[in-house]
This record gives C-alpha cells, sequence and structure tokens, in this order.
C-alpha cells in the first residue's frame, strides 16, 4: 500500500525563495491579501484533504470503477468517491481561486495549482471530476454572456455542478474540424443539439446535481472545417430562470470505456440527442472560446503527470532504502544485515534522482506557469499582462508534453526501483504507470504539443517569444557569470541557450523549404526547450541554495537541492545534444521510406 505526503516545503521553497510569488502579488490589488502566510496555511490544509481524504480512494478506485445503468444512463462511481466530493464542497475547495463575484474566495490561481498538484499525487481519477470544472469556469467566464456567467458560475464556484468538455467524436480527435455535431438555432434563441461524442472524462457521474457540458458543434450554415465550429452550453438538467433545476435535458451518457487507467474516471460516450444548447461566444467562433478551456487544461494535465512523478518517487525512495538485496559494488555499507539496501546501487539511485529532479524541475515550472496566469488575468499593468500570456503561450506545450513525457519516464522508472513488486498491484506503483499514460494523449497528443510548440508559437512569430525566455536566460547567465560556484549550472544552459538560435533558424528554413522537416523534428525540439525551461528554474534553485548554505543555512534541504540540480546538469540535461542531432537527421529517412512501411 503506497503513502503520500504532499511535498510543502518544496512548495514553499519554489514559490517564496525562488520566484518570490507574494512580492509579485503585491502589485495585483485582487491579491493584496495573498501573503506567504495565507498561502502557506491554505495548502497546509489542501494537503491533508488530499493525504487523508482522496488518497486512500486511489486503489479502491482503480480497483472498482465506474458503472454504468444502462437503463437510467446514470454512473455510480467508485465507493466513497462521491462522499469525498461532498468533503471539498463542504470545505469550499472548489471556490478558491474563483472570483468573489461569484462566491470565490480569490485567492491566486497559484494555490489552486499547487492544490491540484496534491490531488493529483493523491488520486488522478477523483481529481478529475472537480478539475474540468475549473476549465469550464474559465471558458464561460471569458466568453459567456452577462447571463450565462450568473446562471452558471456561482454553482461552479460551490461545486454544486461540475463542468466537461465535449469535443472528441468517433471519427476526429486531434482534427476537429471533422466534427459533425449539429446545432440548428430555435426561435428562442437556443439550439437543438445533435451528435455523439466519445472519450467524455467526468462525463456522466454521481458526485454533483447538475453537470455543465461545453459542446462543441456545427450550424446548419457553417463553413467547412475548424472555422465552422461553435461552442454551446449543454447542461444535463435545464436550469429555470430562478437557478432551480428543471427537466432532464437530451444528453446522456451511451456507454462508459474500458481503459488502461484512471478507472475512477467516468471516460463517457455521450449521446445528444436534441438537447436544448446556449451558445458561448461568437457563431463558428468556438475555437477561441473552447481554447481558454483547452489552454487551462493542458496546465492541468501536466499538473497530473506531476503530481505521479511526485508520489511514485516518495514510495520508490522508501522501498529502496528498506528492501535489502546484494552488496554493494564498493564494499558493504550495512554490515549488520545479510545484504545491503538497493539504495546503495548506483541505478536505482539514479532512477530516483531521475524522478526527484523531473518532480522539483516540472514543479518549478508549474508554479511558474500559475504565476503567469495570475498575471496574464490580473495584472494592473497592460504590457504585464500581455507580456505574461505570451510567455505562457510558449511554456504552455511544454509545461503539458514535457512534464507528461518526463511523468512516463519517472513512474516507470519508480516501478523498476521495485523490481518485480513493482509489477503486482498492492504496491501501487504498476497504478502511477498506468494512470500517466493518458496524460501523454489527451488535451492534444505530445505531437500535437509539440507542432503547436516549434510550428505556430515558435516560427510562426519568427522566434520572438522564445527570444523572450532566452532573455530570462541571459540574464541570469549575466547575473552569475562570474561566479564559480555557478558555472556548473550557469554554462549548460548559456551554452544551450546560444545554440537554440542557431538550431531554431536552421529548422524554421529547412521547414520553409519542406514542411514535412518541422513535423520531423518537433517532437525533439519540444525536449530541447523543455530542458533549456528546467535548467533555467534548476540553475536559479542552485542558486538560491548556494546563497543559504554561503549564509550558513545548515538546512538539509539545500543541500539537497544542490545535489539534485548537479545530478540533473550531469545525468538528464545531456540528452539534449543527441536530440538536436535527431532532429538535425531530417524527414527523409522517415518520407522516403515507404517499401519499409509497405
Ligand atoms: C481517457 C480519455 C479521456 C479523454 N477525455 C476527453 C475529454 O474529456 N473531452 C474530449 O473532447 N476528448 C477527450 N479525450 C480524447 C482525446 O483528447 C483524444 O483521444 C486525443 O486528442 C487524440 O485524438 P484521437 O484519439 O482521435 O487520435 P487521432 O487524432 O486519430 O491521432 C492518432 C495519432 O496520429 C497522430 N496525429 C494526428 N494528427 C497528426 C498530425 N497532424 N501530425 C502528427 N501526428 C498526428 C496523433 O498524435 C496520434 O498519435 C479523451 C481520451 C481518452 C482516451
Amino acid at each position: 500500500m503506497p503513502s503520500y505526503t504532499p511535498p510543502l516545503r518544496d512548495m514553499r521553497f519554489v514559490m517564496h525563495e525562488v520566484l518570490k510569488v507574494a512580492d509579485e502579488f503585491k502589485a495585483i490589488p485582487k491579491y493584496g491579501d495573498a501573503d506567504a502566510d495565507t498561502i502557506n496555511a491554505v495548502l497546509e490544509e489542501a494537503g491533508k484533504f488530499a493525504s487523508e481524504v482522496t488518497f486512500p480512494l486511489n486503489m479502491s478506485g482503480d480497483e472498482e470503477g465506474c458503472k454504468l445503468n444502462k437503463e437510467t444512463h446514470e454512473v455510480t462511481t467508485p465507493k466513497g468517491f462521491k462522499e469525498a466530493y461532498a468533503q471539498y464542497v463542504e470545505a469550499g475547495w472548489p471556490a478558491l481561486s474563483c472570483d468573489p463575484a461569484y462566491g470565490g474566495q480569490g485567492l491566486p490561481l497559484v494555490v489552486n495549482q499547487c492544490f491540484y498538484e496534491m490531488l493529483n499525487s493523491a488520486n488522478q481519477a477523483w481529481t478529475m471530476y472537480p478539475g474540468l470544472t475549473h476549465g469550464a469556469y474559465a471558458a464561460l467566464s471569458t466568453h459567456g454572456t452577462d447571463e450565462q456567467k450568473q446562471t452558471y458560475l456561482p454553482k461552479m464556484t460551490s461545486g454544486e455542478w461540475t463542468g466537461t468538455m465535449c469535443l472528441t467524436e468517433p471519427h476526429c480527435g486531434t482534427d476537429l474540424g471533422l466534427m459533425r455535431t449539429k446545432a440548428e438555432p430555435q426561435p428562442d434563441g437556443s439550439y437543438r443539439i445533435t451528435g455523439n461524442k466519445i472519450f467524455i472524462s467526468a462525463g456522466e457521474h454521481d458526485m454533483a446535481q447538475n453537470i455543465i457540458h461545453l459542446v462543441l458543434a456545427r450550424l446548419p450554415d457553417a463553413p467547412p472545417g475548424i472555422k465552422g465550429v461553435s461552442l454551446f452550453i449543454v447542461p444535463k438538467f435545464l436550469v429555470s430562470k430562478d437557478g432551480t433545476l428543471g427537466k432532464r435535458n437530451g444528453i446522456y451518457c451511451g456507454g462508459l470505456e474500458h481503459k488502461m487507467g484512471i478507472h475512477g474516471n467516468s471516460t463517457a460516450q455521450i449521446v445528444i440527442d436534441g438537447a436544448s444548447g446556449w451558445m458561448v461566444g461568437q457563431p463558428n467562433k468556438g475555437m477561441q472560446a473552447m481554447f481558454v478551456m483547452m489552454n487551462a487544461a493542458r496546465l492541468g494535465v501536466g499538473n497530473q503527470s506531476l503530481g505521479l512523478t511526485e508520489v511514485a518517487y516518495q514510495n520508490a525512495l522508501a522501498y529502496a532504502k528498506d528492501r535489502i538485496q546484494m552488496r554493494s559494488l564498493s564494499g558493504p555499507k550495512a554490515k549488520d544485515k545479510p545484504a545491503d539496501p538497493i539504495i546503495v546501487h548506483p541505478d536505482v539511485r539514479k532512477m530516483l534522482l531521475t524522478a526527484k529532479a523531473y518532480a522539483e524541475g516540472g514543479r518549478a515550472l508549474s508554479i511558474f506557469c500559475a504565476v503567469l496566469l495570475d498575471k496574464a488575468h490580473y495584472h494592473p499593468d497592460e504590457k504585464v499582462r500581455k507580456d505574461s500570456d505570451e510567455l505562457l503561450s510558449l511554456l504552455t506545450p511544454i509545461a503539458k508534453a514535457f512534464s507528461t513525457d518526463n511523468g512516463h519516464i519517472a513512474t516507470n522508472a519508480c516501478m523498476q526501483v521495485f523490481g518485480g513488486h513493482g509489477f503486482i498491484k498492492e504496491w501501487g506503483m504498476e497504478q502511477f504507470v498506468r494512470d500517466n499514460r493518458i496524460n501523454m494523449i489527451y488535451e492534444g497528443t505530445n505531437t500535437i504539443q509539440s507542432l503547436d510548440l516549434l510550428g505556430r508559437k515558435v516560427l510562426g512569430n519568427n522566434g520572438a517569444t522564445l527570444k523572450k525566455f532566452g532573455k530570462m536566460v541571459a540574464q541570469l547567465v549575466e547575473e552569475e557569470g562570474v561566479n564559480e560556484k555557478m558555472a556548473e549550472f550557469i554554462n549548460p544552459i548559456a551554452y544551450l541557450g546560444d545554440q537554440m538560435t542557431k538550431f531554431t533558424t536552421e529548422l524554421g528554413f529547412k521547414g520553409f523549404q519542406n514542411p514535412d522537416e518541422v513535423g520531423a523534428a518537433a517532437v525533439d525540439y519540444l525536449r530541447v526547450a523543455g530542458h533549456l525551461v528546467h535548467g533555467y528554474f534548476w540553475a536559479r534553485m542552485a542558486q538560491v541554495a548556494l546563497r543559504e548554505i554561503a549564509a550558513g543555512n545548515t538546512d538539509p534541504f539545500y543541500q539537497a537541492k544542490l545535489q539534485t540540480a548537479r545530478f540533473y546538469f550531469a545525468k538528464l540535461f545531456p540528452e539534449t545534444a543527441t536530440l538536436m542531432r535527431t532532429a538535425r537527421s531530417g524527414s527523409k529517412v522517415l518520407m522516403d521510406t515507404d517499401l519499409a512501411l509497405a
């Protein structure tokens, strides 16, 4: 049976010592009260909720899964899920970062992001029910009419109603322009929606009174392709003018998918049979509104893998200290025992440190992105809002794809630490691997994230936003370039920063001549960019640790941080050289292989 301890110390380190978030929030009037003590106190309670309420339901939820009653179309979630959700609502957790205008507590989004990391460590399947509601809330608060906001947001803020995103159809997932769901205008201003959606997470359940589906569909006169897609609110139960629930709408669960992981989350086939819907935003501009939800969800998915990386690491570490097997190559270490604990073996240490480095680097990136989101929404200075938004849009595909790929590497490595026992269910390690696997697929596969990064976010604006991140790296290099103690952390990012400019220009040039060159290089490119970003945060974390040690601070946390930074730069970061080489090898070997694939 695995265990979980919320990584509050590391969250405080990143937020207050590295990024100094409370200082950032002083400039945002809405967050005037969000000082470090308040944030820490909230996260301490949040950690208790995750570790004491949802974590104990993780393995049982996986074992039991969700059940569909085919006659009533009702879904029953695993034992305890409903009660845990009631506790979550009762304690006011859904409202944490929501707008006080709708009953929210108005805390910074970064607080919610840290809470969700812990919830994901504890139980990703459960967390997806409330998690999707935050994305739907964001889309409605940005693109909804005043009436829609007043009708839906207070109940989503309180957690009485949850949200979903209904994009995927049996014949289209990545290419949503192929979508067929229809929306016919009705005389009362509503729309009659008809179609079939599949793979809808939290699409039907017994945890909340109502489910607010955000559905993409096509108007009768819509142009073909993605430019003819509109967004609609389609509630499970219709909502009367006074906010009370009316009759059952024609949207229901026709089946549940049997899947590799996240068994406790209902992945629903959704039948939409002449349901009433209301348009969000403008006709044929549905993707604009849906992108608000998708961007929130992409950061959320990166955070899911971060959570799983952390919990897998904690359990692998405890096991490696306890399990004795063979003697250390350099002579016995536990002489009083018949063998040494496996943590003495170099490769076991490498697996553990890989997970630790990806968890801590990923946490720095996740928290940084959430602060950018806070600034992009609420900073009083328009330029800060715009800059934050641009940087966030560059980092979002990295936070999604790099974090989830790393989650795959890390959860696998942690399972490997357990040897054969990792493969056996009772230890819980194989569940972390299975649950993580979907994170690389949904919300735009990691290939699609790479194309978004290289094609749209980098080459699409001639590298302008990438240069902004490059400037942050250059500033750190300038600050610490003469500090010998920082050389081992600064030199690699300074070198890669330089290389990145040449590498990007080269790919841009090749892509201009042949677009398949971009497609062939994108996945490797994202991983190189991911290391530049992690490398930057590791250098900043090492900088703080070195300063504390120099000032006489003897807290072993700082030595551990420094050692992990050294491991990261020695063992993980150097894969960038191979990745650049494979990216440069081009598309020809892929595209001229008809015989090999025949
Ligand atoms: C458990 C689960 C939960 C989900 N939850 C939701 C949800 O809540 N709401 C929702 O709407 N959807 C949801 N999805 C759907 C998910 O987002 C899609 O499965 C995903 O976007 C991929 O679409 P697809 O399955 O149709 O694959 P396809 O689009 O058919 O892709 C197949 C392969 O081709 C690759 N590919 C496609 N186009 C390109 C290209 N241009 N260049 C390079 N490679 C390409 C893909 O990367 C992939 O490897 C969920 C899926 C699962 C399994």
